[in-house]
């Protein structure tokens, strides 16, 4: 039997350096550099590089990977406790090299690359020398893959890539690029797909303009490919394979939001704790009045649910070791995310008044963000499908409109076995 909800003490004192060292070292970062993945920055690599390095000598570096790509091997429930604390600054996921979309990037190399591909761009990607972009949503529809139009041609010893992507994050800092386009004309659709590398500053990329959303800084790529060269060899996996290969990056990525999540969840939740029992109004502080005490009544269930799924989820990743297998749970995960920030950021942001409105505060930020959590990796009714449909699964029908759970059906059963009754 091991059913708990306890830490193992000598990994408790590896979260509580976590705690104190993203909050004391980590989080000022956020108020003096722009851009966690503008790597090359000499303010970046100055500031961000000798905290790097504490957490490598800390052996707590990359901890999503497996030991044969550098990291610790703690397995999905260990890096949700990690990232629960991570997360609670933007730089966090940098400073510990597990930062998207790079971490799902390097999955995919991991798994499709080929020993010259690893060499060229997954070791700088897990040493933190360089970072990524994965390119797949288009103007004209993200939530249907179905839908790319970007294609890549095969010319000689080369593929010919044509095509417009939107919301490339990191486009304009990154190395490479693994970009999704049609490729096999004649297929299923599903097989028509591939993914392909593109080293940044091929000829023919362009970056028209980043995108951001709120006060967040622009980071996400208005991308144009034209006549864009790579040699045979940038496909990863074979033709036509690139739904796979991208659903090796999406598992991940999504849990892996979502463990970061709870620590935003968990400071908007503690501020409004400190604000209720600040502020006095009519007589009595916030805290005192049963409609605030409900909101943050409210505020905590949520949380320590979502939370309880994303570890129950974590864990069941580490047992099958397939995301594939756990799809459900991480569909359930990616769509229960949103709310949860929205709904407790709004709160916080609510019962701080003006101020909590205002830029002076992370709220309207981070209510902002939960639009954005419930849009990267896919739409929440795309994963509410999922869901329902996976639990739909092999039920049948009843072939009576009175089923064997009608109430005078189990009577008559319940008769039936004990002969008796009233
Ligand atoms: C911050 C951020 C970062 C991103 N980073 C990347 C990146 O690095 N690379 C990349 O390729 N993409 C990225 N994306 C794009 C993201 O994957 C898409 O936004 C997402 O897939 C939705 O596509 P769309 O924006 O085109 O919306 P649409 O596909 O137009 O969908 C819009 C809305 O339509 C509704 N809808 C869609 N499908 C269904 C359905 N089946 N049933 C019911 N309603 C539905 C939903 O309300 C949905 O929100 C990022 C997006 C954001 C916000």
């Amino acid at each position: 039997m091991t059913w708990s909800f306890e830490t193992d003490p000598d990994f408790q004192q590896e979260l509580d350096w976590i705690e104190a060292f993203v909050e004391q070292k980590v989080a000022p970062l956020d108020f003096l550099l722009a851009n966690p993945f503008d790597v090359k920055n000499r303010e970046n690599i100055r500031l961000v590089r000798p905290l790097q390095d504490e957490v490598r000598k800390r052996g707590l570096w990359a901890c999503h990977l497996g030991p044969e790509l550098g990291g610790a091997g703690y397995g999905q429930v260990k890096l949700a406790l990690m990232n629960e604390l991570i997360g609670a600054a933007k730089f966090g996921p940098i400073v510990f090299g597990n930062q998207a979309p790079d971490s799902g990037n390097a999955e995919i190399l991991a798994r499709f690359g080929t020993p010259d591909q690893k060499a060229r761009y997954l070791q700088p990607l897990l040493d933190g020398e360089i970072v990524s972009c994965f390119s797949m949503t288009e103007p004209q529809g993200g939530a249907d893959p179905l839908l790319i139009d970007t294609t890549a041609v095969r010319d000689g010893d080369h593929w010919v890539i044509n095509g417009e992507k939107w919301f490339s994050t990191n486009a304009s800092t990154a190395d490479f690029f693994i970009v999704m386009a049609k490729s096999e004309f004649d297929a299923k659709p599903h097989e028509s797909i591939s993914t392909l590398i593109v080293p940044g500053g091929t000829p023919g990329l362009e970056v028209l303009r980043d995108v951001g959303y709120g006060n967040s800084h622009p980071t996400h790529g208005y991308v144009r490919y034209t006549d864009v060269r790579v040699p045979l060899d940038h496909m990863l996996g074979a033709p036509g394979q690139g739904f796979v290969v991208a659903q090796t990056r999406l598992g991940g990525g999504r849990i892996h939001h979502a463990m970061r999540t709870i620590a935003k969840a968990r400071k908007a939740l503690e501020y409004m704790k400190r604000r209720a029992v600040s502020r006095t109004t009519k007589g009595s502080l916030l805290s005192q009045k049963q409609l605030v005490q409900e909101k943050i009544a409210q505020s905590w269930v949520q949380l320590e649910q979502f939370r309880l799924l994303v570890l129950q989820t974590a864990w069941k990743i580490d047992k099958h070791g397939d995301y594939f297998k756990v799809r459900k749970d991480i569909a359930a995960v990616k769509f229960t995310m949103p709310q949860v920030m929205h709904d407790i950021a709004g709160r916080a942001l609510h019962l701080h008044g003006s101020l909590g409105l205002s830029t002076e505060m992370p709220f309207a930020q981070w209510v902002i963000e939960s639009y954005y959590l419930g849009l990267a990796d896919g739409p929440t009714e795309v994963h509410e499908i999922t869901v329902a449909r996976e639990l739909l699964k092999g039920i049948e029908p009843d072939p009576t409109p009175f089923p064997d759970y009608h109430l005078p059906r189990r009577a008559e059963a319940a008769r039936a076995l004990y002969g008796a009754g009233e």
